[in-house]
């Protein structure tokens, strides 16, 4: 999608991956900069050691992770995850009011909770290794914490639902009974291989609003590219590529 990117706005440059060791990891990002690349994505499992590498915006900082940093000036860390779920409910017209149920307590899941909670909405954390989501949600305003089960009551007030666990990657197992679901909640799912979970499957059965993981990776992206370039995104050729390659 970068690369689509790049073309369609006429940049002769490239995306390219590099995967370096544990202990190679800050000559690699000061490499970088010295070879004048214009930034970086970082992804598992260097997202959290970055954060302490480089200098990190705000939301980073309070997240712990980075995903992009940007090597205009002084290189600075940021968290495109969680601004690219905002961005994803924004583009499907969800408001984002009221009261959110974030499943998950890893990277995917902090950056959800810390992105919705910002906007204003009370945030559960529910997760399966109940002392993550506690640990959690004393770090994020106006958060709560729970388990995966036992979850209906919460749900049926519910606004948002995001899951950030990787239950459904790869298989058709979701980490919600459908009973729980309905037609008031937006339903976020990170996980987008498949690109129709059984979650999203379930959600529209009962006519909730579905957002799969492709437009959280795509809008991840479009942030990158925007703090990369001080452009606007092309956001439908990336899209078009991001799915064409999914
Ligand atoms: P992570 O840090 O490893 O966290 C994994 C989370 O999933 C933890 O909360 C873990 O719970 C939970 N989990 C794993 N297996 C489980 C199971 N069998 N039952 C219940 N909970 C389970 O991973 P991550 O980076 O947050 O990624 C999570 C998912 O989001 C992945 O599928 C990833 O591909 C996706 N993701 C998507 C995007 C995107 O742009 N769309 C971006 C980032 C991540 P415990 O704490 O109990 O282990």
């Amino acid at each position: 999608m970068h690369e689509a990117a790049y073309e369609v706005c006429e940049m002769n440059a490239r995306y390219v991956t590099f995967e370096p060791s544990e202990e190679s990891l800050a000559p690699a990002i000061n490499g970088a900069e010295a070879l004048g690349i214009a930034g970086l994505n970082v992804t598992i499992p260097f997202k959290e050691r970055v954060a302490e590498i480089v200098e990190t915006d705000p939301l980073a900082d309070r997240i712990g992770a980075v995903n992009t940093v940007d090597f205009d000036g002084t290189p600075i860390g940021y968290n495109t995850d969680a601004i690219g779920i905002l961005r994803a409910f924004e583009h499907h017209d969800v408001e984002l009011t009221g009261s959110a149920v974030v499943l998950g307590a890893g990277g995917a899941g902090r950056a959800a909770a810390f992105a919705l909670a910002d906007e204003g909405l009370s945030v559960h954390i529910a997760n399966r290794t109940v002392e993550r989501a506690e640990t959690l949600a004393n770090d994020v305003p106006n958060a709560s914490s729970g388990g995966l089960t036992d979850l209906e009551d919460r749900l049926s007030t519910a606004d948002i639902l995001v899951n950030a666990t990787s239950v459904g990657m790869e298989s058709d197992e979701t980490p919600i009974p459908k009973t729980a679901l309905h037609r008031d909640l937006a339903v976020l799912d990170a996980v987008y291989t498949p690109i129709e979970t059984r979650l999203l499957r379930d959600a529209r059965s009962v006519g909730a609003t579905t957002i799969d993981g492709a437009w959280m990776l795509l809008f991840q992206g479009v942030e990158a590219f925007e703090i990369w370039t001080d452009l606007d995104a092309p956001i439908d050729v990336m899209n078009r590529a991001l799915r064409d390659s999914l």
